[in-house]
């Protein structure tokens, strides 16, 4: 069980009174951003945006419908032919430009961020400094884009590949990074020639309208679009948008489902960047050290609100109980916190009260299959949306708390007895985003690493990025790749031409 009365050694760090985390005025206009100007939706309908540190509403923003869409695609249909027929030189330096700009405000947008999230500033700080980098990468990239050389691969005829932009693209970005989810299509959508429509969470939009808000005087009107509203509304008339020639999305399996159904019936091209459950490795000759102390950052950053979260441990049986020691003795010392409660604040809240009682409901499952909690286990006592960073260990093999997708500050450990199990085991789930392989020995970090099924493989880490590495998955974690040249890739299309050359 998940001990009578489990272990919460944390308690939350809360900000001093009076010292607000951003003054109101630098809130971004709450309207749709549609042809390089902020306006008022078709619909009235608002929603409120809130703060998960405290349950306290920040704003209002507009729902909005599918007229509003059906606006904004005109204006990124209008503005795409020019934009799409600039040099990429022209692009690039539009790119370098908004990079420059965000740099500038990046205080302020991790402030907007952290506020609108409860995340911590050191990850709302991260968040922007990488958003930055893609806005940086993405253009230095697309000038020196490759494919098949030129040539006479048929007699008297000379080929060429030209890469063309696709159109517009509508973009579906979830929750758990906001800002930075939304940058990873942007840059490199916009690097290859194509104008967006883009629809914020409904829970978190405000770095979106900021993002807007800082770049209006930089892009054409119409390149890039918000609007705001539920997935069932706007993100689903995204790809039903006959004028609409690509669908990204970022979040859960369901909303995958629905978008790639929807665009099934006009054959749009899909790029979907879905869950997570990514399995850690231990093996007996691993320093296990170094793992627990990976776990403590790779398992709670983003208070596991991240897909690739370190979220499922499976250690060799003879080393379980050193390792889920040392576990505990990292995660109960993790900082929890609101954003204002100072810079060494580790983790903050659930982003919202239905995912915060999504997460203790698994909890409770886990409760009610008998695994115990030797950290954690449950809410932590205030306002806001707090739960303590938790250990689940020895856990049975196919409990749902190791299958199911939890999204939030809780690892799991499991034990196997072999390679060959640790592998088959490390493969049952149904995602296949990334997964870490912990071993000093070199041969078997090669096999075992080549025989996990996950678009990433950490080898002794966990959770390092690079801008310049793809980002994707395999089976229920979605098709397509953020980040890289993979990116740009797949939001561009090669045209062969082929000149007959014969006289
Ligand atoms: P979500 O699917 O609930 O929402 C994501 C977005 O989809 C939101 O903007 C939402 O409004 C929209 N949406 C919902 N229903 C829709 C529909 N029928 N049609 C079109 N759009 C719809 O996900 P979330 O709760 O915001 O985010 C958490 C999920 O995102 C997790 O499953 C997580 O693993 C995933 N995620 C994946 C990555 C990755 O890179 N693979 C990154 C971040 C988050």
């Amino acid at each position: 069980m998940i001990t009578s009365a489990p272990t919460l050694t944390s308690t939350v760090r809360r900000a001093a009174d009076g010292a607000p985390l951003l003054d109101p005025a630098a809130l971004p206009p709450r309207q749709h951003f549609i042809g390089g100007r902020f306006r008022a939706g078709a619909d009235d309908g608002a929603a409120a945006v809130v703060d998960p540190s405290t349950g306290q509403t920040i704003c209002a923003v507009p729902q909005g419908s599918a007229e509003d869409v059906d606006a904004a695609v005109a204006a990124a249909v209008d503005a795409q032919d020019a934009w799409g027929r600039s040099t990429p030189k022209h692009r690039s330096e539009i790119l370098l430009a908004i990079a420059d700009r965000l740099a500038e405000n990046s205080d302020l947008l991790a402030r907007l961020e952290a506020l609108n999230t409860g995340k911590p500033m050191v990850v709302a700080e991260d968040d922007v400094a990488s958003a930055v980098d893609s806005f940086r990468f993405m253009p230095g990239a697309v000038r020196a884009t490759t494919s098949l050389a030129a040539g006479e691969y048929a007699e008297e005829h000379l080929s060429v590949i030209v890469r063309e932009p696709l159109g517009v693209v509508g973009v579906v970005t979830p929750w758990n990074y906001p800002l930075l989810m939304g940058v990873w299509k942007i840059a490199p959508i916009l690097a290859t020639g194509n104008t967006l429509v883009l629809k914020p969470s409904e829970h978190t939009p405000l770095t979106t309208l900021k993002l807007a808000e800082l770049v209006a005087d930089l892009l054409p009107s119409g390149v890039f679009n918000v609007v705001m509203g539920r997935g069932s509304v706007i993100g689903q008339r995204l790809p039903d948008h006959p004028q609409v020639d690509m669908i990204a999305l970022t979040g859960s399996v369901g909303s995958g489902r629905a978008v790639a159904r929807a665009a099934s019936e006009s054959l749009k091209r899909v790029h979907l960047e879905l869950g997570g459950k990514a399995p850690v490795v231990v093996f007996e000759d691993a320093d296990l050290q170094a793992a627990a102390e990976s776990l403590r950052n790779a398992g709670y950053w983003n208070a596991g609100q991240e897909c690739g979260a370190a979220c499922r441990v499976l250690v060799h049986e003879s080393v379980a109980e050193r390792f889920t020691e040392l576990l505990v003795e990292q995660v109960s010392t993790i900082a929890v916190g609101e954003p204002g409660a100072g810079q060494d604040v580790e983790m903050g809240p659930m982003v919202s009260e239905d995912h915060y009682l999504r997460v203790l409901a698994h909890l409770e499952n886990a409760q009610a299959e008998g695994v115990r909690a030797p950290v954690g286990g449950g809410a932590l006592e205030g306002p806001g949306f707090f739960i303590a960073p938790t250990v689940l260990a020895d856990v049975p093999a196919g409990a749902a708390c190791t299958q199911e997708e939890i999204f939030g500050p809780v690892v799991t450990v499991e034990t196997f007895g072999d390679e060959e199990e640790a592998v088959r085991r490390a493969n049952e789930v149904p995602f296949g985003l990334s997964a870490s392989v912990w071993t000093l020995n070199a041969q078997r970090s090669h096999d075992v690493a080549a025989r996990i099924d996950a678009g990433t493989v950490w080898v002794n880490s966990h959770l390092v990025l690079a801008n310049e590495m793809p980002w994707g998955g395999f089976k229920g974690s979605g098709y397509g790749r953020d980040l890289s040249v993979y990116a740009l890739d797949d939001y561009s299309r090669t045209k062969h031409v082929m000149h007959h050359t014969g006289r």
